[in-house]
């Protein structure tokens, strides 16, 4: 059974037992799981990073419950641990702390404050398979954890959702949600293992936008298996088939994909280090790394000017250039009000989604690779910012 075999693979890595996972079609519907083992609804309030995806945001809505959205530090950019306070209420049940870009939250201050309210705490590790808090995996830490396999995360079964659960009552909760999850159609799978080798086509920076494009247009068609779905954008409104088991076919690829773990979180760092010279050589700062973590790097993270033009430039030039995230609720650019988000709240985390991009570091990047964006940056050089000031943001806030 490809199901078994991967739990048992994964536990190893999380430092866990297989019974302690279970296995989705995504990540979010992992998340929705573990908060309805938590018998979260109407009434109470998840507090979640101002710097997420809006499937974080969706997960909470679709029980009925409020996401609240906390500020994030500029240096990490997790939620900002001095500023939970401030967005703590009677209603608060939950933290949702984040790995962003494969970094770990200071897990041991956010768990010292969700003791001192009694409130529980999730560990989103969608960015951070394979790296570490305080030499522990990450996911391991907090009472239960989501890990994502979607096409960009740290290995991907196309799409694909994790969770471990280290409390006993959590894991058998879990495990009844898993059950009670439908089963992905033959068709579905089907697709989904043909994007799959599809996928494994695409290298280096050409092949990078045209696939981009040719993704979001069939995924907007619904012609494939995107990873979100056109209404879980438009309105937090529970998809009628969310509620998805993990396929055959992710497994069997969950499987092979960690057995080229390490070789991945190498070819990482070889990439990240390569990146880092360069910021360093162009004067330009390099992200922040905390005694605490290992950060895995899924994404390396810069700042420019105008981010819509630069991406626009990169697209011409064919050079990888990603957009996490491009708002606070990625990828929701209006209407926020329906996510219950108020625009102006969250001025360091709206000011850092209106900069930042990304350069890629999986597999797809070669040294060659490098190369080419190298050269992209110092042509552009004017248009990179070396730092973000929040002298302003921080007066604001007193
Ligand atoms: C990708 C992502 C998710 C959701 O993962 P899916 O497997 O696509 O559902 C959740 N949180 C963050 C921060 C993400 O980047």
């Amino acid at each position: 059974m490809p199901h078994e075999k991967y739990k048992s693979a994964l536990a190893q890595h999380l430092d866990t037992q297989p019974e302690n996972i279970t296995l989705f079609w995504k990540g979010r519907v992992g998340l929705y799981g573990i908060l309805e083992a938590m018998k979260i609804g109407p009434g109470d309030e998840v507090i979640i990073p101002a710097f997420t995806c809006v499937v974080v945001a969706n997960a909470i809505l679709y029980l009925g419950a409020k996401p609240v959205y906390a500020e994030i530090d500029p240096k990490t950019f997790n939620i900002d641990i001095c500023k939970i306070n401030q967005v703590i209420s009677p209603r608060s049940k939950v933290i949702i702390a984040q790995n962003t870009f494969g970094l770990s939250s200071d897990l041991d201050g956010i768990l010292e404050i969700a003791k001192k309210h009694q409130l529980r705490v999730i560990e989103d590790c969608t960015h951070g398979f394979g790296g570490t808090y305080k030499d522990k995996p990450n996911g391991s830490i907090a009472e239960a954890a989501f890990f994502s396999s979607q096409w960009n995360k740290t290995f991907s079964t196309g799409i694909g959702g994790m969770v471990v659960c280290n409390t006993p009552e959590l894991a058998t909760a879990l495990n009844v949600f898993e059950k009670k999850c439908s089963k992905p159609s033959f068709l579905e799978s089907r697709m989904l293992g043909l994007q799959m080798m599809a996928r494994n086509q695409i290298q280096g920076g050409s092949a990078y936008w045209s696939a981009v494009k040719l993704y979001r247009y069939l995924s907007d068609k619904n012609i494939i298996t995107g990873s979100s779905q056109g209404e879980e954008l438009t309105e937090p409104k529970m998809p009628e088939d969310y509620l998805k088991k993990m396929s055959g076919v992710q497994a069997r690829r969950g499987v092979k994909e960690l057995k080229r773990l390490e070789e991945n979180l190498r070819h990482r760092t070889k990439i990240t280090n390569l990146y880092k010279e360069i910021f360093k050589k162009l004067k330009l700062n390099i992200p922040f790394e905390p005694k605490y973590a290992k950060h895995t790097y899924i994404k390396f993270p810069f700042f420019v000017k105008d981010r819509t033009a630069f991406l626009k430039k990169a697209e011409e030039e064919k050079i990888p250039v990603g957009d996490w995230f491009l708002s606070p609720i990625h990828p929701i650019e209006t209407d926020f009000e329906l996510w219950q988000y108020s625009y102006f709240l969250n001025p360091i985390a709206e000011k850092i989604s209106r900069h930042i991009l990304n350069l890629n570091t999986d597999f797809s990047i070669r040294e060659k690779d490098v190369k080419h964006i190298e050269s992209f940056l110092i042509k552009n050089k004017s248009e990179l910012i070396a730092q973000l000031d929040f002298s302003r943001e921080a007066g604001f806030l007193g």
